[in-house]
């Protein structure tokens, strides 16, 4: 395909190759396979996680060998140079077929971490990482937050020392790692200079997962599952050609990735939504005027968060980064899984603890023990908050501890 298609043309191709690789997704509370919550992950025992992970590795690398990933990305990446919105449509349209839904790690991978590779890494860097994980055949998962370090990231305490010219040793606990144990590479955000302000002595690495003195632990969570972990790095030797990023300038490379992961968390909590109105209208009794009302509520809020979702689109489209729209789609994003919560839990009442599978087989409790973890994951409501404050409305800044 050569040109930019015009969005229709796009459209129309896109559903088109879905219908030849994907069945279209069911309705009426069957959902397909009932796998793609966004919170059903929090549940997974690690052979389910390895399980999953494959299939849509699978599916991931059909996309990408036919042409429908990558779609922003130069050809010599296996892209189609489209506008990044170009994405967004593809999704629209993917979203009607019932494909395996990516577990975090995936956009992790292909969405935040390949493109901080594209903006900071070396040309050997790019050739090396970014096929691998555009294509998902190697992953990435963030090794960011500490036990003292999720908010106020700069405090980390992982220390990187260098070791001769072209290696460095790797010292610390990370915490909180999402898909630790099917990554490939962990992008570790590390202190290099503890002589100077804080924010100044970050450096990152990729650092192999595998590699000898990386220990993985997992942490179990009340949904049961152990979808998190800890990871110990334990003098891990990385080569200096897998720093990413100037030494000392680690802090602009964590930024660049924490903008990517507001801007891909828009649209969180839009699907378990209208599942929730597709169960309100699919009631077996007559809803009272408490849950039609929050039921109205919801279907507001989904048009309004999918109008955000355009907006950020708009941004896009005229060459512009959606900084504040992005903080506000995903403080809405969260509220979403709130309320569709609140309704849910209203519908079935105490059947939702029995969890009886009579909705297919999805499984809400899921989503109500898993939903409120992403009011925290990718910086919390409050830091959004902070954000828009400062860059929206020019308050003053909060002091740098
Ligand atoms: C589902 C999920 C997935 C995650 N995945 C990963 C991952 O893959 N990799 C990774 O590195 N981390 C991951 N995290 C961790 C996440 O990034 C941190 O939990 C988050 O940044 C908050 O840090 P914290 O837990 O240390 O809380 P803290 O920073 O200690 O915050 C505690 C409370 O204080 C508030 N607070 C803190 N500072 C301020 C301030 N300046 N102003 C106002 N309020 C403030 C916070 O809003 C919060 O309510 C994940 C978390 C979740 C829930």
């Amino acid at each position: 395909m050569s040109g930019i298609p015009e969005p229709d043309e796009f459209r129309a191709e896109a559903r088109t190759w879905l219908a030849g690789v994907a069945r279209p997704r069911a309705t009426g509370g069957e959902w397909g396979s009932g796998s793609d919550s966004v919170a059903v992950f929090e549940n997974w025992t690690e052979e389910q996680e390895r399980e999953h992970t494959a299939r849509v590795q699978e599916w991931e690398r059909t996309r990408y060998d036919q042409g429908w990933s990558a779609l922003n990305w130069p050809q010599e990446y296996g892209g189609r140079s489209l506008p990044a919105y170009y994405e967004q449509l593809y999704r629209g349209e993917e979203a009607a077929f019932d494909v395996p839904h990516r577990p975090e790690i995936f956009p992790v991978t292909q969405a935040l971490v390949a493109p901080a590779i594209g903006l900071w890494g070396t040309e050997e860097q790019k050739s090396r990482w970014l096929v691998p994980m555009l294509r998902t055949d190697e992953l990435a998962c963030q090794l960011f937050s500490e036990t003292e370090a999720g908010s106020d990231l700069a405090a980390v305490r992982t220390r990187a020392v260098r070791e001769g010219d072209d290696a460095w040793v790797l010292t610390g606990h990370k915490v909180w790692t999402s898909g630790a144990r099917v990554a490939t590479w962990g992008v570790a955000v590390c202190h290099t200079d503890p002589d100077v302000r804080k924010h100044a002595g970050i450096t990152v690495f990729l650092v192999r997962m595998d590699a000898p003195g990386v220990t993985v632990r997992p942490i179990r969570q009340m949904t049961g599952g152990t979808s998190f972990n800890e990871v110990y790095l334990d003098g891990v030797r990385v080569p200096d050609t897998d720093r990413l990023g100037p030494v000392g300038e680690g802090w602009r490379v964590t930024l660049s990735v924490l903008a990517a992961e507001r801007l891909d968390s828009g649209s969180l909590g839009l699907d378990n939504a209208d599942r929730a109105l597709d169960l309100a209208g699919n009631l077996s009794r007559p809803l009272t005027g408490g849950e039609q009302q929050r039921a109205a509520d919801l279907h507001l809020r989904t048009l309004v968060q999918r109008l955000m979702g355009l907006r950020v689109t708009a941004a896009l489209v005229a060459g512009r980064e959606p900084g504040a729209e992005a903080s506000v789609g995903k403080l809405y994003a969260t509220e979403t899984m709130r309320r569709t919560s609140d309704l849910v839990s209203e519908l079935l009442g105490p059947s939702l603890v029995a969890d009886t599978g009579e909705w297919g087989t999805y499984a809400w409790t899921e989503h109500l023990l898993g939903a409120p973890g992403y009011s925290i994951a990718g910086g919390t409501d409050e830091i959004q908050r902070t954000i828009l404050a400062e860059r929206v409305l020019g308050l003053p800044k909060e002091p740098v501890r």
